[in-house]
């Protein structure tokens, strides 16, 4: 038995399902999850000692790589002045002064914990701008596990075929309207219908929970037309996006100007943090300068904006994160070369640093349907094929695959050595 099935038999009894985020706990692909016990730029190493390229990077947040020294310096730093302390720091207009370089539709912005907490605050704020109450999110499209927004919420609740979610109160689920993503009929329908009502549109400007789909042309801009006439707030969740699809984002990427945006994940490098942020008039309705109330006690935390300010430090320094995406090109197009050697159906999306493998013979995959119809039981045997030749991927076929600015040449060939013994095998 190796040593990472006997810690997990020992965790499952104190801790449910042996882990504390459910996709953790590979019930999508079978078998026992290593347990990691280190990491360094690209790799990580389990506790049998056996190493990988690693392609989940904490699900999104290490863009430059684990134990990056930058980072860890500036964190030993931050942690040595102290941990917390609940009165205003330095460290936090750093951060947001960085942020808003890089994301000009960010006027003013509000520090939290999570990209749950983000969309969360993002809601409300909207509630209370514009009076409304209804909220239209897209089908496969995740936003934390928020009450209102676990409403056909993609890649957590679908590896677990979970329709929406118990505990949700009919009443709040009921004011949000789904329509399927990148379908800008049916969400022009939706607005014909409630337009008044509707507080605001909640999207993924590339959905990143039903593995990787970036949107067709005019979904994006149609929807920015669609909440100026009725009067909408605009919030793009770029809690996945932000400083992957583009270091501005998706909204860079695309061109197209959010009300409010949501961040996560790579703002805090690692460590738990969260942001919401955008126009200026919007923001200020947030406490303390308006009615709508948010806080937090660590908010802002000092050991947080440390890792995240470094973070983005190196990810904008010396065309650190162009090399990342082309990694990411290049990586995607070794893979189609293989598969297609090997005869295996295949496909890719990619958006800077963000992927999305299927295994699937219907050319572009667009939807979420598309994703649905892939095959899951190829999936499953090339994932584990991958996981035994060194090469971690995220264990479900609904999430997208990461690159960081650690991912290397010896990387990339030991990835596409292991990917063609995997596709022939298949
Ligand atoms: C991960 C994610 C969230 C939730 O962030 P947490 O930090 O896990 O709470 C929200 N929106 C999107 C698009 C995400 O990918």
């Amino acid at each position: 038995m190796s040593r990472s099935a006997e810690l997990f038999a020992e965790a499952r009894q104190h801790l449910v399902g042996g882990v504390n985020s459910a996709v953790r706990a590979f019930r999508s692909v079978g078998g026992d999850p290593p347990f990691m016990r280190r990491g360094e730029g690209a790799w990580i190493e389990d506790e049998d000692g056996r190493r990988y390229v690693d392609y989940v990077l904490s699900y999104g947040p290490l863009a430059v790589g684990h134990a990056h020294p930058e980072v860890v310096d500036a964190v030993q730093a931050a942690a040595a002045r102290g941990l917390s302390f609940g009165a205003p720091t330095v460290a936090e207009t750093e951060l947001a002064k960085r942020v808003k370089a890089l994301v000009p539709s960010i006027e003013r912005i509000r520090l939290v914990n999570s990209g749950t907490e983000a969309t969360m605050s993002a809601l409300r704020l909207a509630r209370g701008y514009t009076g409304r109450e209804k909220i239209l999110k897209f089908r496969g499209n995740y936003h934390g596990h928020v009450d209102p927004l676990l409403v056909e919420a993609g890649s957590g609740v679908l590896t677990l075929g979970i329709p929406g979610s118990p505990g949700v109160p009919e009443g709040v689920a009921a004011a949000t309207l789904t329509v399927p993503y990148n379908d800008i009929e049916a969400a022009r329908e939706v607005f014909a219908r409630y337009g008044e009502d509707i507080a605001a549109v909640i999207v993924e400007p590339v959905a990143g929970n039903m593995n990787c789909i970036p949107p067709v042309p005019g979904f994006l801009d149609g929807l920015r037309g669609l909440c100026d006439d009725a009067g909408a707030l605009l919030i793009f969740d770029e809690v996945m996006t932000g400083f992957r699809v583009a270091p501005g984002g998706a909204q860079a990427h695309y061109a197209v100007t959010p009300d409010l945006t949501c961040l996560g994940k790579v703002i805090g490098g690692g460590l738990p943090v969260g942001a919401v942020g955008g126009r200026g008039e919007v923001m200020a309705h947030l406490a303390p300068e308006g009615p709508v109330y948010q806080a937090g006690t660590l908010s802002g935390n000092p050991v947080a904006m440390a890792a995240g300010i470094a973070t983005l430090d190196v990810l904008t320094r010396d065309g650190a994160w162009e090399a990342a995406a082309d990694y990411a090109r290049r990586l995607t197009e070794g893979l189609t070369e293989r598969a297609r050697a090997a005869g295996v159906p295949f496909a890719t999306n990619r958006v800077g640093t963000m992927m999305g493998l299927f295994f699937t013979d219907a050319g572009a995959v667009q939807g979420f349907e598309d994703v649905a119809a892939c095959d899951a039981d190829a999936f499953r045997r090339f994932f584990h094929a991958m996981l035994d030749g060194g090469v971690y991927l995220a264990p479900s076929a609904f999430e997208a695959a990461f690159v960081s600015t650690a991912h290397d040449e010896v990387a990339l060939a030991h990835t596409l050595d292991v990917a063609e013994r995997a596709f022939a095998a298949l």
